[in-house]
């Protein structure tokens, strides 16, 4: 008497050994192709967030008369402050002084 799993009715029992280890090759690659994938949504996650990010900053303007934040993506030479209409020219780097 041999109880618990090994009922005559198990398929393990036809090939045990056969069965275990594609059961556990299965696992581990469940397992591996799991953390491939959480790893990946993770790095394109935050690849795409650094991307906005830097896109973001990228397009940032501060109006040099108010101080005012925002975002200018139409390569004008002289964005003009939406909050006081002056007229920002974009800087290469900035003045000596
Ligand atoms: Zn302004």
């Amino acid at each position: 008497m041999t109880g618990g799993m090994g009922g005559s009715w198990s398929p393990f029992v036809f090939f045990p050994l056969m069965f275990e280890l594609t059961f556990q090759e299965l696992s581990v690659g469940v397992v591996g192709v799991a953390l491939v994938f959480v790893c990946g949504a993770v790095w394109i996650s935050r690849w795409s967030n650094g991307n906005a990010e830097r896109r973001g900053v990228r397009f940032r303007l501060v109006c040099r008369l108010c101080r005012h934040v925002w975002e200018d993506r139409s390569r004008e030479r002289y964005p003009v402050c939406p909050s006081c209409g002056a007229d920002n020219r974009r800087r290469r780097r900035p003045r000596p002084w």
